[in-house]
């Protein structure tokens, strides 16, 4: 049986170009860059070009670009790292996140406030997940140390007005962090245009490899590292980089900015096609997430009545690959937190799906995909009912 991927909000696969680049840097260029002598000295060399080519593409200078291990570790640094920077220089106390983060970034909040004692606020957010500036600015406190919204929702695919949060966040003095992982997988950028002091990245989400991570953040801002040893990533991040990934997800991210838009054109056709289809033909479904403001490759709905994890497996066993959006495994069915969030019922709330397209999805698979899903969501009504 052929299996169709159709989860790219998940992860990618690595481009064929990318995993080539990476290659010599395992057996040929090997050295650790920290190493004074010849080998250490080409590795270093690849490192910093690929921190340039990070830098250059989000007009930021190198030295801001801290190169992590994932997507979540850059959020981890980002949150502790100014929360141990503010408690250091006790300036505050108090983070404001919104109530729809990916679990990198609400459940570092939440210890920094069971285990260290910050207060964490959270945004108010519309039925699609949008947090307005003006929710942040009516939010701020005098002892705010840090505004977290993220850049584009992975579950619900909608899209933050992050200019105009970060514009609020610089009148008032208060560092601004960005979750770009999903964000930044389909757009170029400019961070001083966003107007971010700091913004996590993830290259697996764009076709570069799992496991490698970039943290911007700001110069001048105050951060403390979480990761303490050497003195690796201007102090900010010990440990020997793991220069291979490192050079795949500058490779990775390159091919975002020269390839970007056709990649959207691509996707965005397929999934309007999917959400007109499913809106069209399904009984009692809704479309999670802003219908505008959202990721060029994702569609995400709730089916009334529907177990999605159930629906996931169905899927599965018809060779269809897709996720009912967050990481919460088959056996538990508590509806999405972020789902609750936003205001379904959980009889509606429970029926996930996310369908998130790729570079490599075809018009056929999509053709397939539809031909199935509406018989499989009503075999699902049939079983949860
Ligand atoms: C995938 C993802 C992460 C985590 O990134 P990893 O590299 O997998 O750790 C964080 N935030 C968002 C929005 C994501 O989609």
């Amino acid at each position: 049986m052929t299996h169709i991927y159709l989860d790219y909000a998940a992860t990618t696969p690595v481009d064929d170009r990318v995993v080539a680049t990476m290659q010599p840097y395992y057996n040929i260029t090997f050295g650790n860059p920290s190493s004074i002598h010849h080998f250490g000295q080409q590795s270093e060399l690849a490192l910093e070009n690929a921190r340039e080519t990070l830098a250059k593409n989000i007009n930021a200078l190198p030295s801001e670009i801290v190169f992590t291990s994932s997507g979540s570790e850059s959020d981890n640094l980002a949150l502790r790292g100014i929360a141990l920077a503010a408690r250091q220089k006790k300036i505050g106390n108090h983070l404001l996140i919104s109530p729809i983060e990916h679990p990198a970034v609400s459940q570092t909040a939440d210890q920094l406030a069971k285990l260290h004692g910050f207060k964490v606020s959270y945004l108010p957010v519309d039925r699609y997940g949008v947090v307005t500036a003006s929710a942040v600015l009516s939010t701020l406190r005098d002892d705010t140390i840090l505004v977290s919204v993220m850049g584009a929702n992975n579950e619900v695919g909608t899209i933050n007005p992050i200019s105009e949060i970060g514009q609020v966040c610089q009148d008032n003095a208060v560092p601004f962090h960005t979750d770009a992982v999903q964000y930044a997988a389909h757009q170029s950028f400019d961070v001083n245009e966003l107007k971010v002091d700091l913004l996590s990245m993830g290259a697996h989400k764009f076709y570069g490899p799992k496991g490698v991570g970039a943290l911007y953040i700001r110069s001048g801002l105050d951060i403390l590292p979480i990761l303490t040893g050497g003195s690796q990533e201007f102090g900010l991040r010990a440990a020997t980089q793991n220069v291979p990934l490192i050079v795949g997800m500058a490779e990775a991210f390159q091919m975002v900015q020269d390839e970007g838009t056709s990649r959207r054109d691509h996707v965005l056709l397929l999934r309007d096609q999917i959400i007109n289809y499913v809106l069209k033909e399904i009984p009692a479904s809704q479309l999670t997430g802003h219908p505008q403001e959202r990721l060029p490759n994702h569609a995400s709905f709730v089916f009334e009545g529907a177990d999605g994890n159930t629906l996931i497996q169905v899927l599965d066993a018809a060779g269809f690959a897709c996720s009912s959006g967050s990481a919460c495994k088959t056996g538990d069915p508590k509806p999405s937190s972020a789902l609750i969030q936003l205001g379904y019922e959980p009889s509606w709330a429970l029926g996930s799906l996310r369908v998130t397209l790729g570079k490599n999805s075809s018009k056929d698979e999509v053709m397939k995909f539809l031909e199935v899903l509406p018989g499989c969501v009503e075999k699902v009504r049939g079983l949860t009912n």
